[in-house]
């Protein structure tokens, strides 16, 4: 709980923490991640601190991730992109309409007003196809920079495993 997290931080800020690594990324790379609570980017990895930027949200979404793309691009030096989905994913289980059902059923005027506002929540039907989807989309980006090195990979709930997939 949030509670813990003054306790909890004490071990972290004593033997960790690195004050000293500069802001931009070592390695030039920028990760684009599911926000789902078992996946550990930085050791299924073998990343460090310091060493790349991660933009975590629901299904690991490039048209989610892009304004936080040109910061990292443009002002933080990071010219590769990984994007990972992963099995098992919530995305996968429902319809933007499912879910803007459930948001309208007990919402006031100005909730159904912002749930009218939402084009999509992103959702994907197949994952190995969403990848390929959002490699294409990051590539074809007029914002993306042209050198930029891309990569689509899934990552395995079950074992733990990433198979790259674009
Ligand atoms: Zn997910």
């Amino acid at each position: 709980m949030a509670t813990d997290f003054v306790k909890n931080n004490e071990k972290y800020a004593k033997d960790q923490h690195k004050p000293n690594l500069p802001i931009p990324p070592s390695k030039k790379l920028l990760i684009v991640t599911c926000m789902d609570a078992r996946i550990d980017t930085f050791a299924s990895l073998g990343l460090e601190q310091g060493e790349c930027h991660v933009v975590r949200n629901a299904g690991g979404c490039a048209q989610d991730a892009i304004r936080n793309i040109v910061i990292s691009q443009r002002l933080l030096g990071t010219r590769e992109i990984a994007v990972f989905h992963h099995t098992g994913c919530g995305m996968l289980t429902f319809t933007t309409d499912q879910l803007k059902d459930i948001l309208r059923k007990d919402a006031d005027d100005a909730a159904k007003a912002e749930v009218d506002k939402i084009g999509s929540f992103l959702e994907f039907k197949d994952l190995e196809e969403s990848v390929k989807e959002d490699v294409k989309f990051l590539k074809n980006h007029p914002l993306v920079l042209k050198e930029t090195k891309v990569s689509g990979w899934i990552f395995r709930v079950e074992d733990g495993k990433v198979v790259q997939v674009a």
